[in-house]
């Protein structure tokens, strides 16, 4: 009888061993780089109500109206998504503990999220985002730490062919305004609009700049700016924004079209992007997202945050010399053991507990297998256990470099030259 062999789900990965090295790396990076400028972890479930996502990301949004993995919980009906991304979570997580209460908060999350998008090379069903937010800050200081603390990330990567856009999209007003602006303009051209878009003219037509359709690609560039709406503190805020980024020495280009897809931005925007990556072209978004707190019942709160893809940032990596040859946990110590497994399982552990990684060989193979195992696990010694040293409770210790003989020691003396030479 066939067995039936289950395969992932399309557009989820699996990390494997030869990968996850590089993974670790990057986590740890990140975690390095986040304490470096005072930021705090938090973490929140994978699945939340549906609705936190529907109120903040926005009803007529990619996301949410065909991206999100949404189901009803079979035993009380309620109404649960897969997070497809972090920022309304943080926000809910800060309102329903009142963090708030404790004044501003820096804080930042990683792991998976869910959206179901078509399958790429750079876009998954399941992905990872590392996300950042600071609230409670007003000022487009903040804005800049964001900005600067994200080119520090690429520096301590060693990523250099990135660039920096940004763009402000006002306030509610201002965008009410653009929008019947945008409206009628796109009413101008609707033969060369794709379907979705005839029908964001109603819903969102800031959504149609957001369109990856080649085909529309010039009469969005032709599109009217939101700059002749901007109100005036949203433009003092970028301006003041764009002299801080420069005294900071830190270069951008102005992107005009750059709107972001998620409803609850406001003011600064900002992406950065790569043209190593195809189309897959972003791999860091963010902006402020100053009504958000209050929209999920807290109370005013200014924000500014911003989420990088991982799966986009390993990719990149892989292409850089130092990154692409990473390997797992190496042993310092091989026990290979012949007739005195439980001896051996102690001698190994009393290396461990002196901090010394070891392999222990389990299973079948006699002693010439074993020591061919030991010579290509990566580790400097062989410890090597027989009927013998078990007798004595002793080791042999043999180096696995360079031209030292096997001898016969007390465990403690075993472990003084390991650790002299590991
Ligand atoms: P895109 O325009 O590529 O669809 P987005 O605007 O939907 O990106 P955000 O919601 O801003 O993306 O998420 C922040 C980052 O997360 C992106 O810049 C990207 O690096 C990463 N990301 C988003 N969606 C995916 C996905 N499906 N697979 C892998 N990475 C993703
Ligand atoms: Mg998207």
């Amino acid at each position: 009888m066939k067995v039936e062999q289950f395969q992932a789900v399309r557009g989820m990965n699996d990390v494997l061993p030869s990968a996850s090295p590089y993974w670790a790396a990057l986590e740890e990076t990140l975690r390095q780089w986040l304490a470096s400028y005072g930021y705090c972890e938090i973490r929140f479930p994978i699945v939340e109500p549906t609705g936190l996502f529907v109120r903040s990301i926005g009803s007529v949004t990619d996301i949410v109206e065909k991206e999100m993995y949404s189901f009803v919980d079979g035993l009380n009906g309620e109404a649960l998504t897969l997070r497809p991304e972090g920022t309304a979570s943080c926000v809910r997580l800060v309102i329903q503990n009142h963090l708030l209460h404790e004044g501003p908060q820096r804080l930042w999350y990683t792991g998976p999220m869910f959206r179901h998008e078509r399958p790429q090379k750079g876009r998954y069903r399941q992905f990872h985002q590392c996300g950042v937010e600071a609230l409670g800050y007003a000022g487009p200081e903040v804005d800049a730490e964001l900005i600067l603390m994200t080119a520090r990330l690429w520096k301590r990567l060693g990523l250099t062919e990135v660039s920096l856009q940004l763009n402000t999209i006002g306030s509610s007003e201002t965008r009410a305004r653009y929008r019947t602006r945008l409206r009628d303009y796109f009413l101008g051209h609707t033969a060369v609009l794709d379907e979705e878009s005839r029908r964001r003219l109603e819903t969102n037509p800031l959504r149609i700049l957001d369109s990856k359709n080649p085909a529309m690609a010039q009469i969005i560039q032709g599109a009217p700016s939101l700059m002749e709406d901007l109100d005036e503190s949203s433009q003092i805020h970028f301006d003041t924004l764009q002299q801080l980024l420069h005294d900071a020495g830190q270069a951008f280009e102005l992107n005009p079209r750059l709107v972001r897809g998620l409803d609850y931005y406001n003011a600064t925007v900002f992406e950065w992007v790569t043209p190593l990556l195809g189309a897959q072209s972003t791999i860091c978004g963010g902006g402020r997202y100053d009504g958000l707190v209050e929209q999920l019942g807290g109370k005013p709160t200014p924000a500014c945050g911003f989420a990088m893809g991982l799966e986009r940032l390993l990719a990149l990596l892989e292409m850089i010399p130092v990154w692409a040859s990473r390997n797992g946990p190496t042993p310092e110590v091989f026990v290979a053991h012949h007739g005195a497994t439980g001896w051996a399982l102690r001698v190994a552990e009393v290396l461990r507990e002196a901090g010394v990684r070891v392999l222990f060989h389990a299973g079948e193979g006699g002693f010439k297998s074993q020591m061919k195992r030991a010579n290509t696990s990566g580790a400097a010694f062989a410890v090597i256990l027989g009927d013998e040293e078990q007798a004595r409770h002793e080791v042999s210790l043999k180096p696995l470099r360079g031209q030292g003989e096997q001898q016969r020691m007390t465990v403690s003396e075993a472990l003084a030259i390991i650790k002299s030479n590991t």
